[in-house]
């Protein structure tokens, strides 16, 4: 059963980067590994997801490092920072743990670390949490997300019996950020270029011809997206809410802590907007 970041209990594990990869102009890989790691496990959903901890600038925590000595220690702004990254592959076997990470431009922390980190550094996280894997009792499954949802999705098309029906959007930068999955379900690549982030999809959605019978949904990636995709599949669609996983991962102009700070209250507005006008409807 996954253990879900952010309750309790709240041990981190410790790993070491192995390797890196430049998957695309900007995709990273970035691959932990270590003895530590026989504690961990992903197996259960195809959105596993890990929370990695980043001391801030300047901070150094007494060994062995106890989350819960740090937070009755040291002043919260001396805590460590949160960024949330989905299992991409999980190979229990050689304990070896992939995390693909978007290259989004030199600000923010996880994306820039990413892109400069080496193997042998040390790497504290918490998890995995998850709560999605495709329900082969659907008719059919949509998945649909930015880059920053790739890796699950792409996780998710792997896991799919053969032979399953599924409708896969992924929004990139451009035909350079493609990537290559290992699935019979072909992936409608769908390129931003000077569009705003998440119009393309939005569209693309929009536009599909749905087939008939009960569909499983994943949709994530930006915030302002995923709202308007939501809009569409529950209140014009009618798809019933357990047969959607559908979130916000990142939101434009806020870094992970802003956005996670106001997303209790972003949800509970959407879910009053779109529920009110979906019973009224
Ligand atoms: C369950 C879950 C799973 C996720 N899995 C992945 C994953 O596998 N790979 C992945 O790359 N991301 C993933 N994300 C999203 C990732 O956590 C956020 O993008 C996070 O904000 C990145 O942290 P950062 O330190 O690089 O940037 P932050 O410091 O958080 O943000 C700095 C600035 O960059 C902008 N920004 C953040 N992310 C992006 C982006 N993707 N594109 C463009 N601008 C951006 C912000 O709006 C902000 O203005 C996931 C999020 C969740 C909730």
């Amino acid at each position: 059963m996954a253990d879900r970041p952010g309750r309790k209990p709240r041990k981190p594990h410790t790993a070491q980067v192995v390797r890196t990869e430049r998957l695309t102009p900007h995709m990273q890989r970035v691959v932990l590994g270590g003895e530590a790691l026989s504690a961990f496990s992903a197996d259960t959903c195809t959105d596993h997801y890990v929370k990695l901890l980043f001391p801030p600038e300047g901070v150094t925590y007494p060994e062995s490092f106890d989350m819960e000595r740090i937070r009755e220690e040291f002043p919260r702004e001396q805590w460590p920072v949160t960024r949330t990254y989905t299992v991409r592959h999980w190979d229990a076997e050689h304990r070896e743990l992939a995390l693909d990470f978007v290259i989004h431009g030199d600000e923010g922390l996880a994306g820039p670390w990413a892109k400069r980190v080496r193997p042998g550094e040390t790497v504290r996280f918490l998890g995995p949490g998850g709560a999605y894997a495709p329900d082969p009792t659907a008719d059919w499954h949509l998945l649909a997300g930015d880059e920053s949802a790739l890796p699950a999705i792409a996780r998710s098309l792997e896991a799919l019996p053969d032979g399953a029906r599924a409708f896969a959007f992924i929004e990139v930068d451009g035909e350079q950020e493609e990537q290559k999955i290992d699935s019979d379900v072909e992936v409608v690549w769908l390129h931003r270029g000077d569009r705003p982030v998440g119009q393309a999809l939005v569209e693309a959605v929009r536009g599909l011809d749905f087939p008939e019978g009960r569909v499983h949904a994943f949709v994530h990636g930006e915030a302002a997206c995923v709202k308007e995709l939501r809009r569409f599949l529950r209140v014009e669609r009618e798809i019933p809410r357990e047969d959607l996983s559908i979130s916000g991962y990142w939101r434009l102009g806020h870094n992970e802590d802003g956005w996670q700070a106001s997303k209790p209250e972003w949800n509970a507005r959407i879910e009053a907007e779109q529920e009110g006008t979906a019973s009224a409807a």
